[in-house]
């Protein structure tokens, strides 16, 4: 039984005992009166000195009744409990002090139901057993002190009847017999109480139990929730880790899809910054790579549009906060970014970056830079997502860069630099279709070094060489983006212009012509010159075809030569061919 329940089970005690508390004071008021009414009855009956003494008796009977009433019922409430010895000795002395006093009485006979009163009490707060000692103790008193009154006081009592000892006796004994029937069937009251309490102690030990039960499922109910909520965090991590990695994988798989079918490195690199753009969800994002020895940055590709803004990042790309990246090949994050600290951020508004390097066989290839305006919007997640990223792109950088040179080696002639024979056939088919299919001029050039046999002879084979790379690079810086530039042969080279007609073409020539002529070249210890011939030939106006295009300019070649060198000599004209 918890506190509680103890706490409800006295209070329904404590309704008993305020019951004795209200019938004590119910006996003192009924005391009093007896006092007042049978020291009337004297007056008017017997008027001696007598009465007042007994009065006296009577008041001082009265008084050690309420004290002992008083203190029973502070016992009670010191206690709160039946079982003081002191309780149970001071209702023994109110029932001996009122049956005492009424037995004194002139009329006491009449009132001896009184000193019942408190046993009643005692029937109702303890049982019908409990009460019998105390019945017996009344009984007892009763015949003492009406035997005592009977011979000590003959003359206070008037009643005939109870003169009579045996009388006396028997009358009392009746009554009391009849009492205790009463109070046998006023014990069923508090037997029911009791029975009640019992079934009350039965039904709360049962809630006890079911309440402790009902404790142990809540705390099995909590321990089950907790872990629930539990896996219900780890699975909500892993639901974002999942979507996080399919977010990546994707990015990934669009990526490596780009690297396999875009070949352009710029149009590769744009679309990567694409896809940065919309996968991190960034203000901008820009890719520099490193050239020349230097290593030098270059904006490749950037989302910035604004002129200025693009301008001011190409002017600081290289400035060495980004050193860790660009140089040395680390990550960069920083999410409070300080304008002062990074020049290229400035008129922007960027609060977070990050900068990770373009990696290739543990050369750093460029920079990949995303800023954000917002502060604290990157973590270690964005850099390990671009980092992927940025391997990938390294990657292909560097396939690139390897096919490249794979490409150059079979399409680029080894000491000029110029395009190699193999490579202009293939080109001069698809130039001349496609010169056809526009209708455009299509010119062609063929030049050979004029008695390079005797030069060579003269200052050697090697600055024989070095003639010929001076001549390409010459001639290279004279040509346009479409021209194709390419060795024939030896000291034999050819220039295809396409959208050129024959007078363009000669005029080119001539300037070419006269610029090789007059250009020294140099090493150590030779200076000398060369002079050039020129053949020139044009679709549609001197050739119909690809292989009269090549033709015509050899046979204007060779005329060139034969007329004496340094010159440049044209093909003749259909016209004048047919004639
Ligand atoms: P021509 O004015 O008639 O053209 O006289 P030429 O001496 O130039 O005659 P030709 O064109 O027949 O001579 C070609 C010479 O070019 C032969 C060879 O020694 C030289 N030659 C060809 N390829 C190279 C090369 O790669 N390096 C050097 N140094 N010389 C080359
Ligand atoms: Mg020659
Ligand atoms: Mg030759």
């Amino acid at each position: 039984m918890d506190t509680l329940e103890k706490n409800q089970f006295r209070k329904t005690l404590g309704s008993y005992f305020r019951h004795e508390g209200t019938i004590t004071r119910f006996g003192w008021v009924i005391m009093a009166i007896l006092v007042v009414e049978d020291f009337v009855a004297r007056l008017v009956t017997t008027q001696t000195a007598a009465d007042f003494a007994l009065l006296a008796v009577q008041l001082v009977l009265y008084a050690g009744f309420i004290l002992m009433g008083v203190l029973k019922l502070r016992q009670i409430g010191v206690r709160d409990q039946d079982q003081s010895s002191f309780y149970k000795l001071a209702k023994c002395s109110e029932i001996v002090i009122m049956t005492i006093f009424i037995s004194l009485m002139y009329h006491g006979s009449v009132f001896y139901f009184i000193v019942l009163l408190p046993i009643i009490s005692i029937i109702l707060s303890r049982g019908f057993k409990e009460s019998v000692r105390y019945i017996l103790l009344g009984w007892l008193t009763q015949i003492l002190s009406q035997y005592a009154v009977m011979f000590l006081f003959s003359d206070l009592n008037q009643q005939g009847f109870y003169s009579n000892p045996f009388m006396l006796f028997i009358s009392i004994a009746v009554q009391y017999l009849l009492f205790a029937f009463c109070g046998y069937i006023l014990g069923s009251v508090h037997r029911e109480y009791v029975r009640s309490q019992e079934e009350n102690q039965i039904l709360i030990d049962r809630l006890g139990d079911k309440y402790v039960q009902l404790e142990q499922a809540k705390k099995e109910i909590q321990s089950q929730y907790d872990k629930i909520s539990q896996t219900n965090e780890q699975l909500e991590q892993a639901n974002n880790r999942l979507t996080a990695s399919l977010a990546e994988f994707y990015t990934l798989q669009q990526i490596s899809q780009a690297i396999s079918s875009i070949f352009d490195m710029n149009e590769l690199l744009k679309f990567v910054n694409d896809v940065i753009i919309g996968v991190m969800g960034v203000s901008h994002s820009t890719i520099a790579l490193c050239h020349g020895p230097q290593n030098h940055l270059k904006v490749q590709v950037s989302s910035i549009f604004d002129k200025k803004e693009l301008a001011i990042v190409s002017d600081y790309i290289n400035s060495d906060v980004l050193k860790p990246s660009a140089k040395d090949g680390n990550s960069m994050i920083d999410n409070d970014v300080n304008p002062d600290e990074y020049p290229f951020t400035r008129g922007r508004k960027i609060q977070s970056l990050i900068c990770v390097p373009l990696i290739a066989k543990g050369n750093v290839l460029g920079i990949v830079l995303i800023e954000h305006g917002i502060p604290n919007a990157f973590n270690s997640d964005n850099v390990r997502l671009l980092e992927i990223i940025s391997q990938q792109v390294g990657i292909a950088i560097e396939n690139a860069r390897l096919y490249q040179q794979m490409h150059d080696l079979a399409t680029l002639d080894g000491l000029t630099g110029a395009y190699n024979r193999l490579y202009f056939q293939d080109n001069l088919q698809i130039e001349f279709k496609k010169a056809q299919e526009g209708n455009y001029d299509l010119s062609l050039l063929m030049f050979d070094i004029d008695h390079f046999k005797k030069f060579n002879d003269t200052h050697g084979h090697l600055f024989g060489d070095l003639v010929l790379k001076n001549t390409a690079a010459y001639i290279m810086k004279k040509l346009r983006k479409e021209d194709i530039f390419a060795r024939y042969g030896g000291e034999e080279f050819v220039i295809l212009m396409p959208h050129t007609t024959l007078d363009q073409i000669v005029e080119k020539a001539e300037d070419i012509r006269r610029g090789i002529g007059s250009m020294m070249i140099s090493d150590r210890v030779i200076s000398a010159s060369v002079t050039i011939s020129i053949g020139v030939s044009s679709y549609p106006e001197t050739a119909d075809n690809q292989v009269t295009l090549i033709k015509s300019a050899d046979d204007a070649l060779y005329e060139a030569k034969r007329q004496g060198r340094n010159r440049v000599c044209v093909a003749c004209p259909k016209s004048s061919k047919k004639a």
